[in-house]
């Protein structure tokens, strides 16, 4: 059956992928509490069970307006789909070659599938964003609800993962939501700790 659901979208410039609404975070800040779209295309899959070929189909139909960069993003967490992510990366690396591939992620997929899911994304990902949202455990548990026990620990590992396996990686904070306290300065510190990059981004109130 054909997918019509949301799957290949543009943004800003960019190619973007929205492979589920599922994600193990309950961000108070997520865009999907907010609003159903993405530049006038609803992010809502009905079919909310994607796999690589519905990805590829899209892209397929999609091939003459692909954006030099693809990112997995999307209403929800990319990694939370896998085979689908995988299947399609390959395929974008064997079929568009001058594509750069970066994933949107909450960094949880190695608590997720309980292994280390890094080796096989930097087969075809070339860089990842990782939310680090939180300066500490308490805070991050406040602002992102994870709904899988040590997520926090969970995520900053998987930061170190995705650096040993040279995915340029960084890692980014969303400040000035509500009134929650987020210490830019100390979130700064953990990502040159950990020898990675860092981007804040301020709330905007329509998500992005
Ligand atoms: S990690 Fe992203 S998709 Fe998941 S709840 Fe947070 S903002 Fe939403």
């Amino acid at each position: 059956m054909e997918n019509k659901d949301t799957i290949v979208y543009e943004l800003y410039g960019k190619t973007y992928i929205n492979l589920t609404n599922s994600c193990t975070n309950e961000c108070e800040f997520c865009i999907r509490d907010i609003k159903d779209d993405v530049g006038g295309k609803n992010m809502k899959l009905k079919y909310d069970n994607i796999i690589g070929e519905d990805v590829i189909n899209a892209l397929v139909e999609n091939k003459d307006s692909l954006k030099d960069e693809i990112v997995y993003c999307g209403f929800g967490e990319p990694t939370l789909r896998l085979s689908a992510l995988i299947k399609s990366a390959k395929f974008i690396k064997e079929n568009y070659k001058d594509k750069k591939i970066r994933l949107n992620t909450n960094g949880h997929g190695n608590l997720v599938y309980k292994t280390d899911i890094v080796p096989q994304l930097a087969q075809y990902i070339d860089s990842v964003s990782i939310s680090l949202n939180a300066q500490d455990e308490e805070t991050y548990n406040k602002i992102s609800k994870p709904k899988i026990k040590d997520a926090y620990k969970g995520m900053l590992d998987f930061v170190k993962k995705c650096k040993e396996n040279n995915i340029e990686t960084t890692l980014t904070i969303v400040t000035h939501f509500k009134d929650y306290k987020i210490d830019v300065q100390k979130c700064k510190e953990i990502a040159d700790s950990l020898g990675v990059k860092f981007r804040e981004r301020e709330y905007l109130n329509n998500g992005y």
